[in-house]
């Protein structure tokens, strides 16, 4: 218990003693993680970013949905080891793309995407994700049975004693402030602080809008019943334990072999996964008729809208479908964005979609109706923003066989993309595009 009670105060604390798994939600000590194919040596959490640069630059190797997966530095840790002995091609889906990662132009550049369709990467990653889950769980238990918890309430001077649930209940009862049930939360302590520092910077704690002073925030939390916390915000995800249980939304195991049949017969063609797009979502397999009809020779027959399930045989159809339907003119919102940059776009937009995800606020439904209600209502159909799109994982197709990337080049009058323009966007580069010689292709699929 002593321990537990250490870690329950490392909100602010840098060393403290800290349970072993917990370190795995709050690393509060540094951790040296090697390169998986050099000898250089980064210290996490510190040189996290670096370290992902570096992987990219000098190895042409991009993690997918790095930010998702639990502890970075074991999974790290492991694939350094079996890089030892294994080139990336026999783990990695690769990927030529005619520029070097620095965006100039070069002819077939080989990437490698580490990611879950990989099973060994997929159970890795749950394994993960069970460590964090087991550590959270063993922090919730202490949370809702540890009486020295002591805290000033965010709102009155009041200083509450005992259990955290005493100081929700104060919240509750004094403010009309609804936090969460304290059986539903975990790191309470840390939530608290945030909201506090939220309320100091004069933030609505549901809607995040800033206001001139503490009686207008009041009136406004008041006025608009926003006194509570988003659930849907994805900053406040590791405070509630539903989301430690989350069933990681990966491809059944059926699943992945149908895409490895697929992708055997694809050859070398970027293709659509229409069953990968809605079928993570369960894995029940409902959605097998969907594609069934697709063709052998893994050519899409169809483009899949970016916002909806619709499809159409023709690009020209499509854009007009968004236009009219999502208020979104696609070629208007691309027109200064080149190949690379549109194929990231609408990777990234995939994903989201397939995650639940909102593509312009980032936040989390349930079910794809509701994102597809909120998105509509706050016109939140947009392609988001580029720091979230301009990410080399998004090079790599989302989805198998999609037809929308097999259209984008297409989409541009030659008028359109000349050289200026492209030098132009590509600020961090001197990128050249060459129009000929844009060609995306996937290969040697190891499943
Ligand atoms: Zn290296
Ligand atoms: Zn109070
Ligand atoms: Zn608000
Ligand atoms: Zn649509
Ligand atoms: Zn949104």
């Amino acid at each position: 218990m002593e321990q537990m009670e250490a870690a329950g105060i490392a909100g602010d604390s840098v060393a403290t003693v800290v349970p072993k798994d917990a370190q795995v939600l709050k690393p509060t000590r540094n951790t040296a993680i090697k390169c998986l194919k050099c000898d250089k040596v980064y210290i996490f959490p510190g040189d996290r970013d670096d370290c992902l640069a570096h992987l990219y630059l000098e190895h042409r190797l991009v993690i997918a949905d790095v930010d998702e997966i639990a502890v970075l530095e074991d999974y790290l840790q492991y694939w350094e080891k079996e890089f030892q002995a294994h080139e990336f091609e026999q783990y990695c889906t690769t990927m030529f793309l005619d520029q070097l990662p620095d965006g100039s132009y070069a002819k077939n550049e080989k990437y490698f995407l580490l990611c879950d369709i990989l099973p060994q990467d997929f159970e890795l990653r749950q394994r993960l994700q069970e460590q964090r889950l087991n550590a959270a769980l063993e922090r919730h238990q202490f949370e809702l049975t540890d009486r020295s918890f002591s805290k000033e309430c965010l709102f009155c001077r009041t200083v509450v004693k005992g259990l955290r649930a005493d100081y929700l209940d104060h919240l509750f009862d004094k403010h009309f402030l609804l936090v969460g049930k304290p059986e539903k939360l975990v790191f309470v302590d840390e939530l608290l602080d945030q909201l506090e520092e939220n309320i100091n910077k004069l933030l609505c704690l549901y809607c995040e809008k800033i206001f001139k002073d503490r009686p207008t925030l009041k009136e406004h939390m008041r006025k608009k019943g926003h006194k509570r916390i988003n659930p849907n915000r994805r900053e406040y995800d590791k405070f509630f334990l539903v989301n430690y249980n989350r069933a990681k939304q990966a491809p059944a195991q059926r699943k992945q072999q149908q895409r490895a049949k697929r992708r055997s017969l694809a050859e070398d063609n970027v293709s659509v996964d229409f069953d990968k797009h809605f079928a993570r979502q369960d894995s029940d397999g409902d959605h097998d008729s969907d594609w069934s009809d697709w063709a052998a020779d893994g050519e899409p027959h169809s483009i899949k809208c970016l916002y909806c399930p619709l499809e159409e045989a023709q690009f020209s159809v499509l854009k007009k479908h968004m236009i009219d339907v999502h208020h979104l003119d696609f070629d208007a919102v691309t027109s200064s964005l080149n190949f690379y940059q549109k194929i990231k776009v609408v990777n990234f937009i995939r994903r989201q979609i397939c995650l639940l995800r909102c593509i312009c606020c980032d936040l989390q439904f349930d079910e794809f109706a509701l994102l597809s209600d909120h998105m509509q209502q706050e016109t939140h159909c947009s392609i988001g923003q580029r720091s979230n799109w301009d990410k080399p994982e998004f090079f790599f197709p989302y989805v198998d066989n999609d037809g929308l990337l097999c259209v984008l080049d297409d989409s541009v009058a030659d008028g359109d993309l000349d050289a200026d323009v492209v030098r132009i966007i590509s600020e961090d580069s001197s990128a050249q595009i060459n129009k000929d010689a844009e060609q995306l292709s996937l290969e040697n699929f190891k499943l």
